[in-house]
């Protein structure tokens, strides 16, 4: 399987230099240059981390098979305490594919522990022997998984930019106290597309790049336009499928619908790879906060980052401009002129409009809508007095919109992409108390009023000793990833 350039084909690469790159020298996106056709019923038979081995196989073929099978194994196990892919009843034929049991406790887990073992042996494949340095813009979870599957790894060091104050105290905390020789967190003024802007700007800059070539160092991003973030994340969608065949919720061949909710389109982007793989998905329902920015272009076709940025309670969320979405404009128009003109209106105007015909085509495979944040409460409460069941403020989003798309006779799937204890006090006041100012008092109180238990990780943060407390502007992003020596 190649790989080429979203904006330029003639930029063909392998797997192993994709994932070693992540971004693509003119600024596009590495995209697979087919969907490879995969027996859905053989794979709905295997556990998950067997799965997880014959879907990214697929996609990197230039890795030694044998070294897919261990990595997937030893990933998905006991860290993520045996319950990879798990599939929950919510009510009738709606279900929550709980993507949080890993060990920062949100669904970028599933990418973020397995790209580092991809990111390594790439770097073997390739016979390359350079540092890599890894930058990574984050509004909140992404930091944290990237910190966790990266630190004490050989040959990369770890830089992670989150904006001030755009995320919970436990996401800051989750950060502040990384371990790892090989870790470094900063706060940047701004919010999270800001942040985004200014590690894309060192990403794209020559003369950077030039100079940490001369000591031996290679950028790389660990953010979800890197195609190993992506492909880890397409398994899951067959393991929901796999749950309802084998509980007889689904006839094989049927659809299921997924409502996913979405910043940065690359979790619910995984779902349209699933579902050009073969698998019976109908709707993929992307299901957005108060920014909803996805809602407006999928509903017109016209994608405006030109407007007022809101913080929610689903922070992770809070973003204006989707990246990913670069790679549907890809697939949809098959036209890597195309996606280049619409980049370039999108970075000089802030916006872009696609062709009747495109937006069709999207609208064929995607369907979407936003909550706001009194409807986001109002579903976390509603699913915990009706349902019994505790969801965080993010996949709250999801459950209210999957509501109103819910098709008689399919199955909805909502991916729950957070522990509801990574935001106590936004859930603890969904449930109508008076949260704590402090998130661990929060924690606890929402763990005596729900009689649900507070991830171990989550719980033992507030012993930690805090190692990160720098605060920088965004053009300043370049002057840290210069301080970087051989
Ligand atoms: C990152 C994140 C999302 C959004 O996922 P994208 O792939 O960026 O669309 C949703 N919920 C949570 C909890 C997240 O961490």
């Amino acid at each position: 399987m190649k790989f080429f350039s979203t904006r330029d084909h003639s930029r063909i690469v392998t797997a192993s230099q994709a994932i070693a790159q992540g971004l693509s020298d003119e600024g596009g996106l590495f995209v697979p240059e087919s969907f490879p056709q995969v027996d859905v019923k053989a794979l709905c038979g295997l556990d998950y981390p067997a799965l997880a081995a014959a879907v990214v196989r697929e996609y990197l073929t230039d890795y030694d098979p044998a070294f897919l099978t261990e990595a997937t194994r030893s990933t998905y196990g006991a860290a993520f305490g045996d319950k990879a892919g798990y599939l929950a009843p919510v009510e009738e034929d709606t279900y929550a594919l709980e993507l949080w049991h890993g060990p920062t406790c949100a669904f970028k887990d599933y990418a973020l522990q397995l790209m580092p073992k991809l990111l390594v042996e790439a770097k073997k494949n390739l016979s390359r022997t350079e540092k890599t340095l890894i930058l990574v813009a984050t509004s909140g979870d992404t930091g944290k998984a990237a910190l966790d599957g990266y630190h004490d790894i050989p040959g990369v060091e770890i830089a992670v930019f989150y904006p001030t104050g755009g995320t919970s105290e436990i996401q800051r905390l989750q950060m502040a106290t990384q371990e790892g020789a090989n870790v470094a967190v900063y706060a940047v003024r701004g919010n999270f597309d800001d942040a985004q802007t200014g590690v894309k700007k060192v990403f794209g800059d020559k003369v950077i790049a030039a100079k940490l070539a001369e000591r031996n160092i290679r950028l790389s991003s660990a953010n979800s336009i890197n195609w190993g973030r992506l492909v880890p994340q397409i398994v899951y969608y067959f393991a929901a499928y796999a749950q309802l065949l084998k509980a007889g919720s689904v006839a094989f061949g049927n659809e299921v619908d997924f409502c996913v909710p979405t910043g940065n389109f690359g979790d619910i982007l995984a779902g349209y790879y699933a579902k050009r793989m073969g698998l019976p998905v109908g709707k993929l329902v992307c299901a957005s906060n108060e920014n909803n920015v996805l809602t407006d272009f999928l509903t017109t076709g016209t994608y405006t980052a030109k407007r007022e940025f809101f913080k929610t309670t689903s922070p992770s969320m809070d973003i204006l401009v989707s990246s990913n979405l670069e790679r549907l404009l890809y697939h949809v128009t098959g036209s890597d002129a195309e996606v280049a003109g619409l980049m370039k209106s999108l970075a000089e105007t802030g916006s872009y409009t696609v062709r009747p015909e495109t937006l069709s085509a999207i609208q064929e495979s995607f369907s979407c809508g936003w909550s706001s944040e009194e409807e986001v409460a109002g579903e976390i409460r509603a699913r915990y007095e009706q349902d019994g069941y505790l969801c965080d403020t993010h996949t709250a989003v999801a459950f209210h919109v999957a509501a109103q798309k819910k098709r008689e006779g399919v199955p909805m799937v909502v991916l729950s992409t957070a522990s509801p204890f990574k935001f106590p006090r936004s859930v603890l006041e969904a449930l109508g108390r008076t949260a704590p100012e402090n998130d661990f008092e929060a924690m606890q109180q929402l763990e005596a009023a729900t009689a649900h238990t507070a991830p171990a990780s989550l719980a033992a943060l507030r012993q930690k000793p805090e190692r990160f407390s720098t605060v920088i502007e965004p053009a300043q992003i370049a002057e840290v990833a210069l301080g970087y020596q051989e």
